[in-house]
């Protein structure tokens, strides 16, 4: 039996890898990156390995956004070269052709994952949707403005972490009732983890490409987790009312 969330009434909703591809822009830029440090006698296990020290440098500086990961991207692309005698010239090209992979993470067109925009159109229907995405506000909202269905959306918080307190402070700010209230994400961490602790069922739909750092184990504590194989059949288990658009369930 496929087990089911009853009495819901809002829906909570990761944006990132749980609606549209997000971490796939990311794994090409690294891509392009790990040929640069090939062409100057690095793996590409020692590449990405700086990137990540790079990050771990600036992520509690510069928080999550494509801002600090462009300073990431480039103290890495520096290091790659630093030892190769690049001329000046040479090295500009390739800050140059770095930039332009950044560019293309901020500007993206949005890419929907398989039948989300069908089940999010029932969801809008019958319960109150809440987009919750972790970053940087001007970077996703932007994302919401290009993704053309912002009107699925009841309202869309930007939250520079997703902890515990985090969804304590949303349960305060949209007076949810955390008993009647769902968390729909990818990252076992940041959207069930967290979400769990403050009271919230949750829904878990992996995504292949999920962020090494929002890996750990789903917890197995109460309020429960579903997990899905895809956002498609969310609306099924949601209940009456999910999914068959005739109005909010009881
Ligand atoms: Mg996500």
């Amino acid at each position: 039996m496929t087990q089911t969330f009853t009495g819901v009434e809002t829906v909570l909703l990761d944006l990132d890898d749980t609606l549209w591809e997000n971490n796939l822009y990311f794994v090409r830029s690294i891509r392009w990156l790990c040929g640069v440090g090939r062409s100057h006698g690095h793996t590409d296990r020692a590449t990405v390995a700086l990137l990540n020290r790079m990050e771990d440098r600036n992520i509690p500086h510069f928080g999550f956004g494509y801002d600090s990961y462009e300073a990431s991207y480039l103290a890495a692309l520096r290091i790659l070269v630093a030892r190769s005698g690049l001329e000046n010239g040479a090295h500009a090209g390739l800050r140059r052709l770095a930039r332009a992979q950044i560019d293309f993470l901020r500007r993206h067109p949005i890419l929907w994952l398989p039948g989300v925009p069908e089940a999010l159109e029932l969801l809008h229907r019958s319960f109150r949707t809440i987009a919750v995405t972790k970053g940087h506000f001007g970077d996703q909202t932007a994302k919401v403005h290009r993704c053309g269905r912002a009107h699925l959306f009841h309202a869309v918080k930007v939250l520079p972490h997703k902890h515990e307190s985090d969804y304590l402070g949303m349960i305060e700010e949209f007076a949810l009732d955390p008993g009647r209230t769902v968390m729909v994400g990818n990252s076992p961490r940041s959207d069930i983890n967290m979400a769990k602790r403050a009271g919230l069922r949750t829904i878990y739909v992996p995504h292949r490409l999920t962020w090494f750092r929002e890996m750990e184990p789903i917890e197995t504590h109460d309020p429960p987790t579903i997990e899905l194989h895809g956002f498609e059949q969310v609306p099924r288990v949601l209940g009456p009312g999910g999914g068959a658009g005739d109005g909010p369930p009881g």
